[in-house]
């Protein structure tokens, strides 16, 4: 029995005060498409997501609407879960941070810290309930917070502290050597010289007055509610099994096959809480730390920050209705930069649909297809490819995977896709350059053409393959068009990989356009 590497990836868990917005569609996408990537490799992906129930803008939230909490949270969960169902999102598990086995989770992981990590002290200090953290007064713009442009609260309580200082020299050591590795480089630097600037002990609890008596309550102490960021991120565990309550609080099966994770993909506003306090958190409970960080940037919209309490918020499910999942999600992975800040645009995600799918992939697949129907039965023949531009082709494929495979591994999924259409713009140049037109014309050219036929099919099926994590079912799609049976999720990707994996007697099916033309939008 071959034991396959596990890979275990997750994502933020968003405060579900609100609907989902674009912001958060873009991390779904990019974490997808690197579930599937791994899943297409051979791995044994474990594919995590949640929600951040227990936090105090819910509790807000639900006031203001003069609804319970737990009834706001139930609603609006699920506002979630449709939204990654909607948009493909191959989840294996949703953790929810009002479930029994996040509790005993969190729990243990304060009982199992080091005692000398956790102290309680009176402490006043600014807080920012959207951001549910405390600010330093230099922090502020013009007295407001820099995320939220709300001023903070002034909170006075006696709370438990985290003392992160005892970890700065071995975070620093983890963190610079990339034992504990973060994408990109510049957030790297970012948080390295954060660190050396000397890190501030956190509170890791609040009181139960303050916390209305939603959350976690603190081991050992009734009057304390655990903090929301310490609570939150411990589902990368607990929805790992790191405590099943059935069991005594002992850790699943899932935990030991799945934890460490190689990945958090999150968004650069919380990155502090990833890089810092999580590793801090896990170092003083002797758990073993995650892998790696990935951390994306913001979508703005017309230069601004996409959120709530700033308007300017886009409905991922009405823009998706509008243009279809698939075409939303390349675009957001090809035409937004995975790291940096990226403008959403929906007229270029209109250029990106008519230019690159309509007219791009869509038309050379049933262009291709409708010509073997035509002249071949639509029956594929496997043909030598000796000649110098058939070889050319193949060549350019083999160079395509090689790459693919480098920037998929690196996140870089804009300069994958880039790579993909680059051999789908050499598909659509040998079509030219042959015109097998006039070739059907001649029955002396049949071996010529039949050649063609197989050099088209054949880069097809290799376009399905260096689809799949991007567009799943137009991947497999475009697979069951030219006769296939399985999906690229079902074939190993070594056999993918190389050229000639269609074989003589697939019948291939030309069927109705993959991207229809888009109407003109209404003036
Ligand atoms: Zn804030």
């Amino acid at each position: 029995m071959t034991t396959r590497t596990p890979y275990a990836l997750t994502t933020a868990i968003p405060y579900v005060n609100a609907r989902p917005h674009l912001g958060h569609a873009l991390e779904y996408i990019q974490s997808d498409a690197i579930a599937r990537w791994h899943r297409q490799l051979g791995e044994d992906v474990f594919f995590l997501s949640g929600a951040d129930e227990n936090s105090l803008k819910n509790v807000r939230a639900a006031e203001a609407e003069g609804v319970p909490t737990r009834e706001l949270v139930d609603r609006n969960t699920q506002y979630f879960i449709d939204l990654m169902q909607t948009m493909e999102v191959s989840l294996d598990d949703f953790i929810r941070t009002v479930e029994a086995k996040h509790f005993a989770g969190v729990q243990k992981l304060i009982r199992a810290s080091r005692p000398e990590d956790i102290y309680k002290q009176k402490y006043s200090g600014l807080y920012c309930v959207g951001c549910e953290a405390f600010y330093q007064p230099e922090e502020l713009v013009d007295g407001k917070c820099p995320e939220h442009l709300t001023p903070p609260e002034l909170i006075e309580e006696e709370n438990y502290f985290f003392k992160l200082s005892n970890y700065q020299a071995q975070l620093e050591e983890l963190i610079a050597s990339d034992t504990y590795k973060i994408v990109p480089a510049e957030r790297k630097n970012e948080i390295l010289s954060f660190i050396r600037s000397g890190l501030k002990d956190f509170s890791i609890s609040r009181s139960q007055e303050r916390a209305r008596g939603w959350g976690i309550p603190f081991p050992g102490d009734e009057k304390q509610v655990v903090y929301v960021w310490y609570d939150a991120l411990g589902n990368y565990i607990t929805g790992m099994d790191y405590a099943v309550p059935e069991n005594d609080g002992a850790a699943g099966e899932r935990y030991g096959r799945y934890w460490p994770a190689a990945l958090h993909v999150i968004g650069k506003g919380i990155i502090r809480f990833h890089a810092v306090y999580w590793p801090a958190m896990l170092l003083s409970a002797g758990v073993p730390l995650p892998k790696a960080l990935f951390v994306h940037g913001y979508i703005t919209v017309n230069g601004q920050k996409m959120s709530k309490s700033l308007g300017a918020v886009v409905d991922p499910l009405e823009v998706m209705k509008q243009y279809g999942v698939e075409p939303v999600r390349y675009y957001m992975l090809r035409y937004i930069s995975p790291t940096q800040d990226g403008d959403f645009s929906e007229e270029q995600l209109r250029q990106s649909y008519t230019s690159d799918l309509a007219n791009g992939i869509g038309n050379l697949l049933s262009r291709t297809l409708a010509m073997i129907e035509k002249n071949a039965d639509a029956q594929v023949r496997v043909m030598d490819v000796t000649s110098a531009d058939e070889a050319a082709v193949v060549r350019k494929f083999e160079e395509t995977f090689v790459e693919y495979e480098r920037l998929m591994n690196g996140f870089e999924f804009s300069q994958a896709l880039s790579r993909v259409w680059e051999a789908v713009a050499t598909l659509d140049k040998y079509i030219n350059d042959k015109a097998p037109w006039h070739v059907a014309k001649d029955p002396a050219r049949r071996e010529e053409l039949l050649t063609i036929y197989w050099v088209l099919a054949e880069g097809l099926r290799c376009l399905g393959s260096l689809l799949h994590a991007a567009m799943p079912k137009t991947a497999e799609e475009i697979w069951h068009r030219l006769g296939l049976a399985q999906s690229p999720s079902e074939v190993s990707w070594e056999i993918q990989k190389t050229w000639g994996l269609l074989q003589t007697g697939f019948t291939v099916t030309k069927g109705a356009p993959l991207f229809p033309r888009l109407e003109e939008p209404a003036k």
